[in-house]
């Protein structure tokens, strides 16, 4: 018997129509003594069980719904989840690399799994996810064969859970840089460092959309990264790729992988965008293509205003650089800033630069960080392949 919550009259349409947050100011009764981490069951208004969550009194999502069925919540019920996701995944053509756990989508609110080839990277955001966090390892070591797993749980949105900030071998320790194909080209990235769990999976199908464009073509990449664009622009026959990021060790790993796959025509430079954009412009250099995949300007939207201007900003200094016929792909990951908010922004620089853009397609995160409708949350990065006159 699980403890019980119950939400109020009038509220929880949301969470009955399948979305899994559970807001304090939406809970009208809570059993006595519920410790934080807890599973609990939530009720509506009326009594009816609606599902099955973990609780924590310390975050304004006091309970995330885990199932909508009254099933034990234990580490077979982990296993079904993880295995359920897995099989997805190889559903729509996922073999080696791929997220294997994308949180919410997964029903599996607070929890990221990624997977390269046989190590595992996990990522915790919430209290009632960290009480699973063995059983998790477990499975993975038991059930799917993980030579390592490693946990990268330094990311700042713990602290609103009560969560300390961590990361370290959940397995037995092992070689942590390690090398992953995709699509013919090779990268060698550090599972402990850099952004995300060490390289960005969600891009994946986007860069493929560089095949059909870079024959030939002079391309800048504004926010390289480890150079994923760059390197499959060259991969795909670029005539030359000039790349900058503002992080010095983004651009070392960058320059060894593209010694890595023989790409030499790429240029990978150290140095801020905001900088670089309006100096091209001025000295007159022009490309075929410019990539933008700016870091998330806004967390929050409280900062929604200087955000859009950021990307106001690069976008028009993009389009200035491009020569009619050009393509510019670019995105926005952050949640916040909305698919219409990033629309009217492009807009926006379109007029400004007094040139047409056309989109050729409307470009998304990668199938392994599926969109569940009615969960908004769940869709953060979005962007355009545009042709521009
Ligand atoms: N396109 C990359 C991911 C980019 S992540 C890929 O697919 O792998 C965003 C990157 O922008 C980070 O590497 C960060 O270091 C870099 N960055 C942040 N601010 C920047 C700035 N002002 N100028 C250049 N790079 C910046």
């Amino acid at each position: 018997m699980y403890k019980k919550i119950r939400i109020g009259r009038g509220k929880g349409y949301r969470i009955e129509h399948g979305h899994p947050w559970v807001y304090q100011n939406e809970i009208e009764h809570t059993d006595p003594y519920i410790s934080n981490g807890e599973i609990v069951d939530v009720y509506n208004f009326k009594d009816r069980f609606i599902g099955r969550a973990y609780y924590n009194a310390q975050s304004q999502i006091t309970a995330r719904i885990l199932t909508r069925k009254e099933e034990q919540i234990n580490t077979d019920f982990f296993s079904r989840r993880l295995l359920q996701a897995k099989r997805q995944r190889e559903a729509y053509g996922y073999t080696h690399n791929y997220r294997l756990i994308f949180g919410e989508a997964d029903h599996l609110p607070g929890l990221v799994i990624d997977k390269f080839g046989d190590y595992y990277v996990v990522q915790i955001l919430t209290l009632g996810m960290e009480q699973w966090k063995k059983n998790i390892t477990e499975i993975l070591i038991n059930q799917f064969r993980a030579k390592g797993i490693y946990e990268r749980n330094d990311v700042p949105v713990r602290t609103l859970e009560g969560l300390t900030e961590q990361q370290g071998f959940l397995s037995d320790p092992f070689e942590t840089h390690i090398e992953i194909e995709e699509q013919g080209v090779r990268f060698q990235f550090d599972l402990t460092e850099g952004q995300k769990t060490g390289f960005f999976l969600d891009q994946k199908e986007n860069r493929e959309e560089l095949k059909a464009i870079s024959k030939g073509a002079h391309v800048l990449d504004c926010f390289t990264y480890t150079g994923s664009f760059a390197l499959f622009a060259a991969y795909y026959g670029a005539a030359s790729v000039t790349a900058y990021d503002v992080s010095a060790r983004a651009i070392e790993r960058a320059v060894e992988n593209a010694t890595r796959n023989q790409l030499s025509q790429c240029t990978f430079t150290c140095a801020n965008a905001f900088d670089v954009l309006p100096e091209k412009i001025k000295s007159g250099e022009r490309y075929d293509m410019v990539i933008l995949d700016p870091p998330a300007f806004t967390k929050s939207r409280k900062n929604i205003q200087s955000a859009i201007r950021g990307y106001k900003e690069i976008n028009l200094r993009g389009i200035k650089l491009l020569k009619p016929g050009g393509f510019l792909m670019t995105f926005s990951c952050s949640h916040f800033m909305s698919d219409e908010l990033f629309y009217e922004t492009l807009c926006e620089a379109a007029y400004d630069s007094g040139r047409t853009l056309k989109r050729i397609k409307y470009l998304q995160q990668s199938k392994d960080h599926p969109v569940v409708l009615g969960i908004p949350e769940t869709q953060y990065l979005k962007g355009y392949l545009l042709l521009v006159e």
